[in-house]
């Protein structure tokens, strides 16, 4: 048997759509440029790898949730940094009219067009990448707002909101998913940059002189999160950041990369940020932000360790490192099947159930175990996210289920009336074993327990 990845980004785009993970936005209007909607698959899948995220980060005894609204004080963009520095130096092609980013078109040390190579270009403009709109009925300088660019400061403005109702002491954290929007020059490669886009963002505070234990710590915890969704070594890796490409704020910052089928780009930052921000929210609103150490009876600001990926990019590569061909030697010629191995926590559904056929009673026997698979027990067994499927022939429903990723599909027969078994055939290894109804849904929770060995 031959194996093949991903090689081409199209292949996965044109999956999603057929398969209902993701759509162009606005498809019947003619699209709009970078946005996509996530189909009932992709919005599932997306839904777990933010619970994974989620359940990692607050099922940790030092760190608490937030979410923060979108919206916020037009001032805190101004102590952030981002109404003066959020630019891209935008250039524009005097050849062929491209518009593109001056840094990321650089050639043997010239800027030239990425589409026409030309070097006979505009001067450089720095472009603020916040979307502005205003709120309320009268547009006036002071109802100006923005979209905000990044969560993280939802939790630096909330610092002391959550330290005290919570009664945190140094270090602790505070995790947050949310829209983020930037008017990206360059946005592309499917979901990878987008203008709309979520984040997955913590914040972690503690006492300076320890940030930089903590920095290698969180470090730590990042990588065996990344190994807990299943990543390949061999697709992911750091890379540290140089001084020039350290942001404004950030002491030392580390990238979390992904060999996407486009090469090696950023999944995620981790960055100690100092006390850059609450420092400047302490200037700009006036308010104290001080903690005070009970211990050392001395107040002082908070260093920050952040956290931060992009939720549709951490989807995307999963779906990219799901991605794989099988190709056999069968009697009849070759033979391939596409099949995307989500771990089965991330699948968007775990189980299908497939009537042999859709005469009675195989029907209404198959609604019951779909209603006993999809409702969590009191005995500890959990629910389930099951498909049913009774469109076309039980070998076109195999092969659909691999192409969605449903590690286990179960068929009733006629034989099933009599034996009280179904069949359950497992989507990596294409193994079908009779199973008896009565423990189907404890042997399909037992094998899913099993995490590790259901390897993307
Ligand atoms: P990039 O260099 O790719 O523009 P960044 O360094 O500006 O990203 P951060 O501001 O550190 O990114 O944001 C944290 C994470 O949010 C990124 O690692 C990425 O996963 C995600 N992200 C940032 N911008 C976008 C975007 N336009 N579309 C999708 N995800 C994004």
């Amino acid at each position: 048997m031959k194996i093949k990845g991903l090689d081409e980004l199209s292949t996965l785009v044109s999956l999603c759509k057929r398969r209902g993970f993701i759509f162009q936005s606005s498809e019947i209007y003619g699209g709009l440029n970078s946005c996509w909607d996530y189909g009932p698959l992709g919005a599932q899948l997306k839904l777990q790898v933010k619970l994974a995220w989620w359940k990692a980060m607050t099922s940790q005894k030092n760190i608490v949730g937030l979410d923060a609204a979108i919206f916020m004080h037009p001032k805190v963009w101004e102590a952030s940094g981002h109404v003066e520095g959020f630019t891209d130096p935008l250039v524009d092609c005097k050849a062929c009219k491209t518009r593109f980013r001056a840094d990321q078109s650089i050639v043997d040390g010239n800027v030239v067009c990425p589409s026409c190579q030309s070097d006979d270009l505009t001067e450089e403009r720095a472009f603020n990448l916040m979307f502005q709109t205003q709120m309320g009925p009268v547009k006036d300088e002071g109802s100006a707002v923005y979209l905000r660019p990044e969560t993280a400061q939802g939790i630096f403005v909330n610092f002391e909101n959550v330290q005290t109702s919570m009664r945190k002491k140094l270090p602790f954290g505070i995790a947050q998913i949310g829209k983020s929007f930037r008017n990206e020059i360059t946005p592309g490669n499917f979901i990878f940059r987008t203008r709309e886009f979520e984040q997955m963002e913590m914040q972690f505070f503690v006492t300076p002189g320890e940030d930089e234990a903590w920095f290698d710590i969180w470090k730590e915890k990042r990588w065996a999160f990344y190994k807990t969704l299943g990543f390949n070594e061999e697709n992911i890796k750091w890379h540290e950041h140089g001084e020039k490409e350290l942001a404004h704020y950030a002491k030392q910052a580390y990238d979390v990369t992904y060999k996407f089928p486009f090469g090696w780009e950023e999944l995620e930052g981790v960055h100690n940020r100092s006390d850059f921000d609450l420092s400047q929210h302490q200037k700009m609103s006036g308010k104290k932000l001080e903690y005070f150490d009970p211990q050392t009876q001395k107040k002082f600001l908070p260093y920050v360790i952040e956290t931060a990926v992009g939720c549709d990019r951490l989807t995307l590569a999963i779906l990219c490192q799901a991605y794989r061909e099988e190709t056999r030697t069968t009697e009849k010629g070759e033979d391939t099947r596409v099949v995307m191995g989500f771990l089965p926590k991330l699948a968007p559904y775990q189980v299908a159930i497939l009537p042999l056929s859709k005469k009675e009673p195989l029907l209404t026997e198959c609604d019951k175990i779909f209603e006993n698979l999809t409702q969590a027990s009191s005995h500890g067994t959990q629910d389930l996210r099951v498909d049913f499927d009774i469109t076309g022939s039980i070998g076109k429903r195999y092969r659909r289920q691999d192409e969605i990723g449903t590690p286990l599909c179960v068929t009733y027969d006629f034989d099933s009336i009599e034996d009280k078994k179904v069949t359950v055939r497992h989507r990596d290894t294409m193994v079908q074993e009779r199973i008896s109804i009565e423990n189907l849904k404890t042997y399909i929770t037992d094998s899913f327990s099993q995490d590790a060995q259901w390897g993307l």
